[in-house]
């Protein structure tokens, strides 16, 4: 029997899994998708909020004040993107100058360092590219943006190195009371634990209600973005909000971590929580509130069109807490915007809350607490050729848009939690993220991905189960494949 489950690899499930492999334990983390942070975590704004925005005394403004100090902390030592570039939030009247002062006000009770209000000349100088009409700002320094994939990722692969067991394409069916915990049944098997934490993101009440049905309901809430080329990321350089109102934090303005510029989201309540179709409605949405904060966008300089969807949920708070019925099992729910920023704090309550039933439980003393990660464009020419000669791979370019080499694509696909599929490539190393999104690079990946696996390239996926790029006869295998 495991000691802990964690349903769901999500940025929640994989820092649950990243502060319980910490403890002699046995844990396994089951996944529905082909891979981790497929769901939510991989379609957001980015954001690492610094915390004014939740009502003080939620769990939302406890856990995201913490965990923008933790993500800064964690992104340092495993090598994942981030930076602080601090965010703004902008007024355009007097009613949104008064919102201004209750995020300030709010801010300070809920921890949030070193808030300050900017009138407009203070704005104009600091961000040229705003709009004229704005009035002043809520200036937020410990604000940052970050590679969302990366951050889960890199949490997930420690918690694999130091031996916690993920079970991918496993998507959980049944949830049954057993002697001494709980038995989770998947396709791949069924798992056995004593306690059972609930991290499925949109799916969390559905999932729960394998085992009981709970007092909460999700309210799945679509949001649709452009993703624009670097030559707008010189827009605005902090992340640029509007006013909070009653459908989230609004449309946001941002540069990307990787150098691209965001823009979005709308808020749209859907009925299917797998429709992550973009619109006409809702990007002429995004584009008319964007351009009220940036008047200069060149939306002619898109490259991509995505969307996410929101687990709201019929609580106004995270739904961090452990069945009355059914001692054991936790639910990580309702973690809306902002469950990026809050992740890092939710693991750590997650793993308090073993460590309050299992007061034996000491740290491991061979924790492992790091990651290599290359990123050959980032390097110094001293370090690139030095690496080069070590492994020539790292010499051929395979993606130009993003200069990703062979040598990185390798790297992953050897990882403690290699991708098999072209998407998996991109999320780990880039390759394909570019102005031409994979256009160029995507084949080559593709081969690189089924020699390094020994797949017949039929057999590689473009995302999730069912997503064949090639179909028909290879000359190489003479084999017929997927139609
Ligand atoms: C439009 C939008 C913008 C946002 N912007 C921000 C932001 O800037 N900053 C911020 O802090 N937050 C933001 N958020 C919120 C943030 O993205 C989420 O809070 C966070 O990603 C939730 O992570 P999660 O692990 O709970 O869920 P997910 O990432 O959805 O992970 C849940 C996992 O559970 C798996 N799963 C589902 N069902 C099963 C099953 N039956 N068995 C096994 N596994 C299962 C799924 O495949 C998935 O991998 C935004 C959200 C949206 C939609």
């Amino acid at each position: 029997m495991y000691d802990v489950i964690v349903l769901g690899c999500g940025v929640v499930g994989a820092a649950t899994a990243y502060q319980l492999a910490r403890y002699p334990l046995k844990v396994a983390v089951l996944e529905a998708q082909n891979d981790v942070a497929n769901g939510t975590t991989k379609a957001n704004s980015a954001i690492i909020h610094a915390g004014y925005d939740p009502e003080p005394g939620t769990l939302m403004a406890k856990l995201n004040v913490e965990g923008n100090r933790m993500a800064g902390e964690i992104c340092q030592k495993l090598q994942v993107p981030f930076a602080r570039v601090g965010s703004l939030v902008l007024a355009f009247d007097e009613a949104d100058l008064a919102t201004l002062r209750t995020l300030y006000d709010r801010g300070v009770a809920n921890g949030v360092p070193g808030l300050e209000l900017w009138d407009q000349s203070q704005v104009r100088q600091r961000e040229p590219n705003l709009s004229q009409e704005v009035k002043g700002a809520l200036y937020a320094p410990t604000a940052g943006i970050v590679d969302p994939w990366q951050y889960a990722l890199a949490m997930a692969e420690v918690a694999v190195t130091n031996g916690v067991e993920l079970h991918r394409s496993a998507p959980v069916t049944a949830i049954t009371p057993v002697e001494g915990g709980y038995a989770v049944t998947t396709p791949k098997g069924v798992f056995e634990g004593r306690y059972v934490f609930n991290a499925t993101g949109v799916f969390a009440d559905q999932v729960h209600g394998l085992l009981e049905t709970p007092d909460y309901r999700i309210t799945p809430n679509r949001g649709e973005y452009y993703l624009m080329d670097k030559s707008q990321h010189e827009q605005v350089s902090r992340v640029i909000f509007q006013c909070p109102n009653e459908n989230g934090k609004g449309v946001l303005v941002s540069p990307t971590i990787h150098g691209n510029l965001i823009v979005g989201p709308n808020a749209q309540p859907v009925e299917d929580r797998h429709d992550l179709g973009n619109t006409a409605q809702g990007l002429d949405f995004v584009r008319e509130h964007a351009t009220r904060s940036v008047p200069g966008l060149n939306f002619r300089e898109n490259i991509r069109n995505f969307s996410g969807i929101r687990a709201n949920s019929t609580r106004h708070d995270f739904i961090l807490e452990e069945s009355p019925n059914h001692p054991g099992f936790f639910d990580l729910a309702g973690i809306k915007s902002p469950g990026l920023a809050s992740a890092a704090a939710i693991g750590k309550w997650a793993c308090e809350q073993i460590l309050e039933k299992e007061t034996q439980l000491e740290p491991k003393q061979d924790f492992v607490d790091q990651r290599t990660h290359v990123v050959f464009h980032t390097l110094s020419r001293e370090e690139k050729n030095a690496l080069i000669a070590q492994d020539p791979r790292y010499g051929r370019v395979i993606c130009r848009c993003e200069t990703v080499t062979e040598g990185e694509i390798v790297a992953a696909l050897h990882s403690p939690i290699p991708p098999h599929t072209i998407n998996g490539v991109k999320r780990r190393c880039n390759a394909g993220m570019g102005r031409c999104q994979g256009g160029f690079c995507g084949p080559r990946v593709q081969d690189i991905i089924a020699r390094e696996l020994g797949l017949n390239p039929c057999e590689v996926l473009m995302d999730q189960e069912g997503t064949y790029v090639l179909t028909g006869e290879t000359k190489a295998q003479g084999g017929k494949a997927h139609v």
